[in-house]
C-alpha cells in the first residue's frame, strides 16, 4: 500500500525543507519527496496545509498502567494525539510507572494512542527500595541498590533520568550525583525539576548542573517558565548560556502558559509558598472535584491538603512576559509538561503545541514557523535520542497535517481537555490516528527504546 500526500508545504528543520513537495509513504516509512506529484493507492490532497514531523514532546506525565487488569487509563495519551504528538516521553519530573520495563513491554503488548518513551523517574526508584520519606536523606545502601535499578532500566530502553529534586527535598548531593552517573556511559539525558523557584531558583539550578558536569552528563532543565518566570528567567536562562559556552552540554523546556500545575500535598505548597508566588492563595484554583475552579483561602487550603493531597491545582503566578523570553530562546525546547488526574488538570496537556504556534508564531511573532516547528520536532528529538522528528527518507512516517491558518487550541482552565482545531490529520508509522480533529485510530503507538 503506497499512500501519496500531494501539494502539501513541507517543513522539516532537520533537513533545512520548507517548500512545496509531495511524499510517499509506503510500509510504515516515508519513502519518497519530490516535487514532481505522486502516485499511489491513497492519495491526500494536502493543498494549502503543513506537513510536518509528528511532534515530540519531551516532558510530559504519562497514563497510568494498571498491571492486574493489564490495561492503559487512555486519558492524556489521547491528548497528545489530538494536538499532533507522535511520540511523548513520561516518567518526568522524578515521577512516572514502578516499574519503566514492565510499562514500556505493555505499550508494545497493547498499544496506545502515541509512541512512548521513558525516562527512569528518581522517585519510583527511592519507593522500590522502600523509602517513603521525601525529606530523608537516605544512606549509601539504599542510592547503591537505586544506582542498580536505573542500569537495569536504562539497559531496557529507557532515555534518561528524571529527577524531582522540588518534590524530594531529601535528596543529597551524593545521591543525585550517584543515580546521574547512571547516565554516563551512554550520554543519557538527566533532567530535573530542580530544587527551588522564584527567588531560589539560580542556586537550585547550579546545584543540578554542577552535579551533572562532574557525572558528564547531558542536562535538561525542566518546565523553566515555572522556574523563573517570576522575574528572573533572564539570570536563569544567561547562566544556562554561560554554562553552554564553557562547554556544558545542557537545555531547557518550557510550556506556553502563564500558570503551573501540582497536586496540592506536593511540597510546592510547603511553608512559606504565598511569599514566593506574588497573590499568595489567591493566585491559586482548585483543578478538580468538588472546589473546581474555585480560587484558595487559607483555610480551604489548610483543609483540602489535609483531606486531598492528590487534588490538582493551577497556580496562575508566573509573568507572561518571562514565559515569552524563555520560549523564544534557541535552547529551549517546547514541552507540554501535560499532567491529568480523571481528565482533570492543566490545559497544557490538550493545547500546548497548537498553542505555541498560533500564539508564538500567529500572534506575538516572536518565532517564525520554521524556528517554531524545530523545538517541537527536531531539536526535542535529537536532545532524547532518538530517530524521529524529521522527514528522512526510510524513517517512520509519523506526521501531523494542519492547517496554518486555523490551528488554534481550545483547552481552557475550565475544560482542559477541549480538543485543538486546525490538525487535519496526524499518521503514525504510515497509518492514519487522526482525520479532521478526531481521532480514528488509538492503539498506534509503541514504546521508543532510547
Ligand atoms: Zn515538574
Amino acid at each position: 500500500m503506497r499512500t501519496v500526500i500531494n501539494q502539501g508545504i513541507l517543513v522539516d528543520p532537520k533537513n533545512r525543507i520548507f517548500s512545496k513537495l509531495n511524499i510517499a509513504i509506503e510500509n510504515g516509512k516515508i519513502s519518497n519527496i519530490s516535487k514532481y506529484e505522486l502516485i499511489g493507492d491513497k492519495v491526500i490532497d494536502a493543498a494549502g496545509l503543513i506537513i510536518a514531523p509528528g511532534f515530540i514532546d519531551l516532558h510530559m506525565h504519562e497514563d497510568d498502567y494498571d498491571p492486574e487488569k493489564d490495561t492503559f487509563k487512555l486519558d492524556i495519551f489521547n491528548c497528545m494525539l489530538r494536538m499532533g504528538v507522535t511520540t511523548a516521553i513520561g516518567g518526568n519530573c522524578g515521577i512516572g510507572p514502578d516499574e519503566p520495563d514492565v510499562y514500556l513491554d505493555a505499550v508494545d503488548r497493547l498499544g496506545v494512542p502515541v509512541n512512548v518513551g521513558l525516562l527512569v523517574p528518581h522517585g519510583s526508584l527511592r519507593k522500590k527500595v522502600g523509602e517513603t520519606d521525601r525529606y530523608k536523606k537516605i544512606g549509601l545502601d539504599n542510592i547503591k541498590k537505586m544506582r542498580a535499578l536505573t542500569e537495569k532500566y536504562l539497559a531496557t530502553g529507557c532515555g534518561g533520568i528524571s529527577f524531582g529534586i522540588r518534590y524530594i527535598p531529601g535528596i543529597t548531593e551524593e545521591e543525585l550525583e550517584l543515580i546521574c552517573g547512571a547516565a554516563h556511559k551512554e550520554q543519557k539525558l538527566v533532567a530535573a525539576h530542580i530544587r527551588d523557584d522564584a527567588q531560589n531558583v539560580i542556586p537550585a539550578a547550579v546545584e543540578f548542573i554542577e552535579a551533572g558536569i562532574k557525572m558528564e552528563v547531558p542536562l535538561q532543565l525542566s518546565h523553566i517558565g515555572s522556574m523563573g518566570a517570576f522575574g528572573q528567567m533572564g539570570e536563569l536562562l544567561t547562566l544556562m548560556d554561560e554554562y553552554y559556552l564553557k562547554g556544558t552540554d545542557i537545555a531547557a523546556d518550557c510550556y506556553p502558559y502563564n500558570a503551573f500545575s501540582t497536586k496540592l500535598g506536593a511540597t510546592t505548597y510547603d511553608e512559606g509558598f504565598t511569599k514566593r508566588y506574588p497573590g499568595g492563595y489567591s493566585n491559586i484554583e482548585i483543578a478538580q472535584g468538588q472546589y473546581k475552579g474555585q480560587r484558595l483561602t487559607e483555610d480551604l487550603f489548610r483543609k483540602l491538603r489535609k483531606e486531598e493531597p492528590e487534588l490538582l491545582t493551577v497556580a496562575h503566578v508566573m509573568k507572561e512576559k518571562e514565559v515569552d523570553l524563555a520560549m523564544s530562546h534557541p535552547n529551549v525546547i517546547i514541552a507540554s509538561d501535560g499532567l491529568l488526574n480523571c481528565s482533570q488538570g492543566h490545559p497544557r496537556a490538550s493545547g500546548t503545541f497548537p498553542r505555541f504556534i498560533n500564539e508564538y508564531v500567529k500572534d506575538k511573532k516572536l518565532l517564525n514557523l520554521y524556528q517554531a516547528l524545530e523545538k517541537i520536532t527536531y531539536l526535542p528529538a535529537q536532545r532524547i535520542g532518538i530517530d524521529k522528528g524529521s522527514l528522512d527518507l526510510g524513517c517512520d512516517a509519523d506526521l501531523v497535517i494542519f492547517d496554518y491558518e486555523e490551528i488554534r487550541d481550545k483547552a481552557t482552565f475550565a475544560e482542559p481537555t477541549l480538543p485543538p482545531e486546525g490538525i487535519r490529520y496526524v499518521f503514525l508509522k504510515g497509518e492514519i490516528a487522526v482525520k479532521d480533529n478526531k481521532i480514528i485510530n488509538n492503539n498506534l503507538g509503541k514504546s521508543v527504546r532510547i
